[in-house]
């Protein structure tokens, strides 16, 4: 299993796409070291997100309770902060560390309301190289402001050692917004087809997977059906700073529990997971948040093994790229579902979290702000 700790929503970025930065947590609120070590042993991937975690002066603890019980331990960060990170990489080179960057150019400034941005996440992951760290690489959001620039990204992130990883707009209750959409979704897609080309033509099996990844945002920026069923609540889930564990950050209805007051035993095995993971199997919101795409393409039984499909896809299409023929893209996306997509939002799953007989939590109420979660 997947687990996304929300360690604050402190950030000192502006971005456009997430107002977590508006709402932010006090620090005696945050989630603690001791409700931490609750947290099972044996998962797959943790990640330390926020707002911005390296805002948590106890980040380096929190790392300490957290590294021993994941595959990989990942910190997202907005990278403006690299000497909070430095003692960590020195202790941990293996941890898995993302810097959001959404191109190589000023847009990234613009998008994400910084100053200097690329200067300092490029000094920032150079400097944690140097320290040793092995698993660096930047996180872009793909939208219209960024989209043309992204393949360049790539290209920059790969000539420096870095990864790079992607995502496309989403609403959700944990980042305040309901009005992400790109504005010209097929140019959009294009250049995530440009990205994917790109990344099969490398001899990098981690970035064919990407690739697949990537297929699934260019359908989601289209407004089309997910590629592959979420497992929210039973393959990931997202803890916040109040220590409430929800299946996604999308739906603020999908609350299991808290860890303050709950064991995590009996908040996923009880019968408010039961509803909540009947819920996921119903869900209508398209979306292919990074969590819920990764979960979905592993396999059930070998969780370090792609699902078939993916699979199938991804030897298809390195092989097509290694012949010098093109990806047939209109076989797996419908560039005209956009155009038909473009009449305005969708109806929500369930906005009132008491409708079906859903247990209300009060942390709920904090998202109130957030307002719908129109996730198209
Ligand atoms: S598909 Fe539904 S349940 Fe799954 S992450 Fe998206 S909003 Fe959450």
């Amino acid at each position: 299993m997947d687990v996304t700790i929300i360690a604050t929503y402190r950030c000192d970025a502006h971005c456009t796409m997430c107002h977590a930065w508006q709402h932010p947590t006090l620090p005696a609120e945050e989630i603690g070291v001791r409700t931490l070590e609750r947290v099972p042993s044996g998962l797959d991937n943790v990640n330390i997100t926020g707002g911005e975690p390296t805002l948590r002066r106890d980040l380096r603890e929190i790392v300490d309770v957290l590294y021993p019980k994941a595959r990989t331990l990942e910190i997202s960060s907005n990278g403006l902060h690299t000497d909070r990170l430095e003692s960590i990489v020195r202790r941990y080179p293996g941890i898995k560390i993302r810097f959001s960057l959404e191109t190589a150019g000023p847009e990234s400034d613009r998008i994400r309301g910084e100053h200097d941005g690329l200067e300092k996440k490029v000094t920032g992951l150079r400097r944690l190289k140097e320290l040793g760290a092995t698993d660096l690489g930047f996180a872009a959001v793909i939208q219209d402001a960024s989209a043309d620039g992204i393949v360049e990204l790539y290209r920059f992130a790969r000539a420096e050692g870095f990864e790079l990883a992607t995502s496309a707009l989403h609403n959700g209750f944990q980042f305040h917004k309901g009005d992400n959409r790109p504005h010209d979704p097929a140019r959009v897609a294009r250049q995530i087809e440009r990205l994917i080309e790109d990344m099969l033509r490398t001899f990098s099996v981690k970035d064919w997977f990407r690739a697949y990844l990537n297929l699934g945002l260019m359908a989601k920026t289209l407004g089309q059906s997910r590629l592959l069923p979420c497992t929210a609540a039973s393959d990931f889930v997202f803890v916040d700073p109040w220590s409430d564990v929800y299946a996604c950050n999308v739906r603020p209805d999908l609350l299991l529990g808290n860890l303050e007051t709950g064991s995590w035993d009996d908040i996923l095995a009880g019968g408010v997971a039961d509803l909540v993971r009947a819920r996921v199997r119903a869900c209508g919101q398209n979306c292919w948040m990074v969590a819920s795409a990764r979960a979905a393409i592993r396999s059930p039984r070998l969780p370090s093994l792609p699902r078939g499909a993916p699979l199938r896809w991804v030897v298809a299409n390195r092989l097509r790229v290694a012949l010098g023929l093109r990806i047939p893209f209109e076989r797996y996306v419908d560039y005209a579902a956009a155009a038909r997509d473009s009449s305005g939002p969708v109806p929500v799953d369930s906005p009132d979290p008491a409708a079906e007989g859903m247990p209300r939590v009060s942390q709920t109420d904090r998202y109130a702000s957030s307002g719908p979660y129109l996730n198209t």
